[in-house]
C-alpha cells in the first residue's frame, strides 16, 4: 500500500483521489468489501476485503466525480 487511499487487489491498483471524493457512497454500495467511508466521509479502499475486477470497475464507474482511478498491470483503465 502506497498510502491509505491506494491499494492493490490482484492485477488492479485502486486509487481514491480524496480531494475529488464527495462522500456519495456509490462506490461503497457497489463494492462494500473494497470501499469504505473513513471518519471524514471520504472513501478509502479497505485493507483486506476483495471483489471481482468487474465489480471494482463498476464501483469506480459509479463515482459521480471520477474520484477513483483504476490501473491494471500499471495501465490506467478508468477513467478512460
Ligand atoms: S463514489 Fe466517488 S464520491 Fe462517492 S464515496 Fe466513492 S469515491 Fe467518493
Amino acid at each position: 500500500m502506497i498510502d491509505s487511499y491506494t491499494r492493490q487487489i490482484g492485477d488492479l491498483e485502486i486509487q481514491v483521489l480524496p480531494g475529488q471524493c464527495i462522500g456519495s457512497s456509490a462506490c461503497v454500495h457497489t463494492a462494500p468489501d473494497v470501499f469504505q467511508l473513513n471518519d471524514q466521509n471520504i472513501s478509502e479502499p479497505t485493507s483486506d476485503g476483495s471483489d471481482s475486477e468487474e465489480n471494482i470497475l463498476l464501483a469506480a464507474q459509479a463515482c459521480p466525480t471520477a474520484a477513483i482511478v483504476i490501473r491494471k498491470k500499471g495501465k490506467q483503465v478508468w477513467p478512460e
